[in-house]
């Protein structure tokens, strides 16, 4: 019961954070366009069809994304992923203090699933739920996948191909959850980040150098159909890139990228390594198969797990958080490279809001449905269509 896809472009949501520092001039402007002041005369501009600035709330960066979330309760494969720089609010959109989009969006399917189910008629025993929703979180450090709401687990987490026919992947080894409302939902979810923050202080803040991976799994069945999806909410490490990080370590006086801590730099060069995989892969997939045919997936752990999210039958949002002022909340550098994490921020959404994928809907039959149900649901569905 296949059917037919849609294409769809990656949405990308710009969203510029404030200044914490009012005294800095201001290198981002927000209109129609988004210019970027990079200083010595260079200016950027880029056209984006959603730019928030920095008036704006957790819930008008939600609602950008809500249609994209929703849709996985149809069957429809869905990604919202947090771009940046360190320090630009990819952890606060995606997160927050549980105002971001991973509380809003859990509670918005919840609400959505319980409103879709059809009433209990009165003096009968409640059916039993008609979904089933799942929950899995990993990070990635380097090239390594750890399973955060197992973090003692001794199981080593791989990507893998689930099928040669569909491309299908999946992680072997990765515990999951299922929960049965939003409340249970993200008490799993806060647990398994504050291990994360736990162990990435001891670690010298690992946190802003992985990439947290939710997976929502979620699987509606009636008589006659299963409808299948799986949702992924990402909050990417920061995207500064190796140039900076290799300056830094070089000569200033920096504590974050001592060249002493020598394996915190091998750490951030593969996180590099991982972020410059996607934007290649996003490349690839914007200039599209003729001139492309070839998409790297397999360069990076995070470019394979989401190969899907990215190029296959998922709808994708990106929010490319950038930093209002000149100024860099996390590094220090020259002060031209704040503006440019900004610039090559959006230009790696430039590239992504020219990506087109092809969705559709994951339903299949039951396979004990009995003829007859199916000719009565054929039926309905000719009626709904007539009326
Ligand atoms: P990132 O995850 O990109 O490294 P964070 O989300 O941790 O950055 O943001 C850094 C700091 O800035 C945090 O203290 C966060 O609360 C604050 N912040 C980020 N975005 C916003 C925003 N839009 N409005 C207010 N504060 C913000
Ligand atoms: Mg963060």
């Amino acid at each position: 019961m296949d059917e037919p896809a849609e294409l769809s472009n990656i949405r990308v949501v710009v969203r510029v954070r404030p200044a914490q520092d009012k005294t800095k001039t201001e290198a981002v402007t927000c209109g129609d366009q988004l210019e970027v002041d990079c200083g010595d005369g260079k200016r950027f501009t880029g056209a984006f069809a959603d730019i928030l600035g920095p008036a704006a709330t957790q819930n008008d960066v939600y609602r950008k994304v809500e249609d994209v979330v929703l849709q996985t309760t149809e069957g429809i494969n869905a990604c919202v992923m947090a771009y940046g720089q360190t320090g630009a609010g990819k952890t606060h959109t995606m997160l927050g203090d549980n105002d971001g989009i991973i509380p809003k969006a859990l509670n918005a399917l919840f609400d959505k699933l319980g409103s879709d189910e059809p009433p209990t008629p009165v003096a009968q025993t409640p059916a039993p739920r008609a979904a089933k929703v799942s929950v899995s979180l990993l990070q990635i450090l380097g090239e390594k996948l750890e399973d955060l709401l197992s973090p003692s687990s001794e199981i080593p987490l791989r990507v893998r191909l689930a099928s040669r026919v569909t491309d299908e992947l999946y992680v072997s080894g990765l515990s999951s959850i299922v929960v049965d409302d939003a409340e249970a939902a993200l008490k799993v979810v806060n647990r398994g980040l504050k291990g994360r923050r736990e162990r990435s202080t001891k670690r010298n803040d690992a946190s802003s150098r992985s990439h947290a991976v939710l997976r929502v799994d979620i699987e509606k069945t009636d008589d006659v159909e299963v409808v299948k999806s799986r949702l992924y909410l990402v909050d990417l490490a920061g995207s500064e890139r190796a140039s900076a990080l290799e300056d830094d370590a070089e000569g200033s006086p920096s504590k974050m990228y001592n060249p002493s801590e020598t394996q915190r730099f091998k750490e951030h060069v593969d996180i590099n390594r991982s972020l410059s995989a996607l934007g290649n892969v996003v490349s690839a997939l914007s200039d599209g198969p003729t001139k492309r045919p070839h998409v790297p997936y397999r360069d990076s752990t995070l470019t394979r797990l989401l190969q899907d999210s990215l190029g296959g039958n998922t709808r994708t949002a990106i929010v490319a958080c950038c930093v209002e002022i000149n100024q860099c909340v996390a590094c220090c550098a020259p002060e031209s490279i704040y503006a440019d994490e900004s610039v090559s921020t959006l230009k790696f959404a430039d590239r992504a809001q020219r990506v087109l994928a092809r969705v559709y809907a994951n339903r299949d039959v039951v396979p004990s449905a009995s003829d007859a149900t199916l000719a009565t649901a054929l039926k309905k569905a000719k009626d709904e269509i007539r009326r």
